[in-house]
C-alpha cells in the first residue's frame, strides 16, 4: 500500500504552523487511540499513521527534507527509537495527564523501545489493621495474625500449567513476544498481549489455580511489635504480601498500628498522663498511694496538704523511644475528691472541724478572699 501524504494524513495545507499540526495531531490521536477503540485494527492503524507524520512534520529539519523528497527522502537514516523522541517529548503538551497510565502509551513508549522483562510481576503489597493496647505499645509484643495471601499454587508449583504439560509458541507474536507494526523504514513493537511478552503459552491450565500459578490462602503469622509504636506507625514486613507471578518477587506486608489506651492512661508523646483521685484526707494528712504504670503498680508518696490539680513525675514509667534511647515519664495527676452521702456523725465531725480550723488552714481561700474585698 501507497504511504499517503503526511500533510493529507493530517487534514493540513502545505504550509501549516506549528500550532496547527499540533492540533491537527492532538484531534486525530485522541479520536484513533487505541485505548478509546479497542480491538479495531483500523483505528490504530490510523493513530499510528497520524503520529509519523506528526514525528516528521513537527521537526523543521525533517519536514524539510519530506518537502523536497517525499517519502523516500527519509527512507535511509531513519532510526525509529531515536527520531521518535518528538512526540514523547511533546507529549505533556499535547495530551496533557489524558493518557496517564494508559498500558497502550506505556507500551508504545517504553516497551516498544528496548522493552522490560519477559513477564515478571512482583506480588500485590497487603495492608493489615491491628489494634494493641498502650501496654502493649509500651513493652513490644509478639501478635499472630491472620490474614489471606496469594501463594504459589502447589498443584503446579506456580508454574500455571496441568502436570506433564508444557507450553507452545504463542500464535500471535510467532514466540518473539513482541507484535510490530509499521511499514519497511518505520516500524515499532509493542509486548504482545496474548502471552504478555512471553513468547509461549500455556497449552493445559492448572485445575487448581486455573492458569494462573496463584492461590488465594489464609495464613497465620507472627508479627513482632517493636516497643514504642504510636497509633498510626506503620511496619513493613518485606515478603509478606501476595506472591509474585512468573518468578517475580513478592509483594510486602503492612502492619496499620492502632493504640487502645484502655481505663487508665492517656498517651501524650512518650509520655503517659494517669489522672488519680485520692480523699481529702489523704489529701491533708499525706500518704502513700498505688499507681498504676504501664509497667506494674507503684507506691507513691503523697506529701501533706497536697492540692487538687498537683502533678507527680514518675521517672521512665513512660513509653520507651522508638528512635534512640530513653523513655518518657509518667505524669500522675492528683483529684482530690470532695467527700458526698455523709453520715449524721461525718457531718458533726466536719461542722467540729470547721469550728476549729480557720484561715490559717485554707491560706488560698484566705488569699482569694482579700483580693476580692479590696476590688470590690
Ligand atoms: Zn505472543
Ligand atoms: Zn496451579
Amino acid at each position: 500500500m501507497a504511504k499517503r501524504d503526511y500533510y493529507e494524513i493530517l487534514g493540513i495545507s502545505r504550509n501549516a504552523g506549528i500550532d496547527e499540526i499540533k492540533k491537527s495531531y492532538r484531534k486525530l490521536a485522541l479520536k484513533y487511540h487505541p485505548d478509546h477503540n479497542p480491538g479495531d485494527k483500523q483505528a490504530e492503524e490510523k493513530f499510528k499513521e497520524a503520529t509519523e507524520a506528526y514525528e516528521v512534520l513537527s521537526d523543521s529539519k525533517k519536514r524539510a527534507t519530506y518537502d523536497q523528497f517525499g517519502h523516500s527522502g527519509l527512507g535511509g537514516g531513519f532510526d525509529w527509537t531515536q527520531d521518535f523522541s518528538r512526540v514523547r517529548t511533546d507529549f505533556g503538551d499535547l495530551f496533557g495527564n489524558l493518557f496517564k497510565g494508559s498500558s497502550f502509551f506505556s507500551d508504545f513508549f517504553e516497551e516498544g523501545f528496548g522493552g522490560r522483562e519477559k513477564g515478571y510481576q512482583r506480588g500485590s503489597d497487603l495492608q493489615y489493621n491491628l489494634s494493641i493496647t498502650l501496654k502493649e505499645a509500651a513493652m513490644g509484643t509478639e501478635k499472630y495474625i491472620e490474614l489471606s495471601q496469594l501463594e504459589k499454587c502447589s498443584a503446579c508449583n506456580g508454574t500455571g500449567m496441568k502436570s506433564g504439560t508444557g507450553k507452545k509458541t504463542c500464535p500471535q507474536c510467532q514466540g518473539s513476544g513482541q507484535v510490530s507494526y509499521g511499514s519497511d523504514f518505520i516500524s515499532f513493537a509493542r509486548t504482545c498481549s496474548k502471552c504478555r511478552g512471553e513468547g509461549e503459552i500455556i497449552i493445559s491450565p492448572c485445575g487448581n489455580c486455573r492458569g494462573s500459578g496463584r492461590v488465594r490462602k489464609k495464613h497465620r503469622i507472627m508479627v513482632k511489635i517493636p516497643a514504642g509504636v504510636d497509633k498510626g506507625s506503620t511496619l513493613r514486613i518485606a515478603g509478606q504480601g501476595d506472591a509474585g507471578l512468573r518468578g517475580g518477587a513478592a509483594g510486602d506486608l503492612y502492619i496499620l498500628i492502632y493504640v487502645e489506651e484502655g481505663d487508665f492512661f492517656h498517651r501524650e508523646g512518650d509520655d503517659i498522663i494517669c489522672e488519680v483521685p485520692i480523699t481529702f484526707v489523704q489529701a491533708a494528712l499525706g500518704g502513700e498511694i498505688e499507681v498504676p504504670t504501664l509497667f506494674g503498680k507503684v507506691k507513691m508518696k503523697i506529701s501533706p496538704g497536697t492540692q487538687s490539680g498537683r502533678v507527680f513525675r514518675l521517672r521512665n514509667q513512660g513509653i520507651p523511644s522508638l528512635r534512640g534511647y530513653g523513655k518518657g515519664d509518667q505524669l500522675v495527676k492528683i483529684l482530690v475528691e470532695t467527700p458526698t452521702n455523709l453520715s449524721k456523725e461525718e457531718r458533726k465531725l466536719l461542722e467540729q472541724f470547721r469550728a476549729l480550723s480557720g484561715e490559717r488552714t485554707s491560706p488560698e481561700v484566705k488569699k482569694f478572699r482579700e483580693r476580692f474585698r479590696k476590688n470590690s
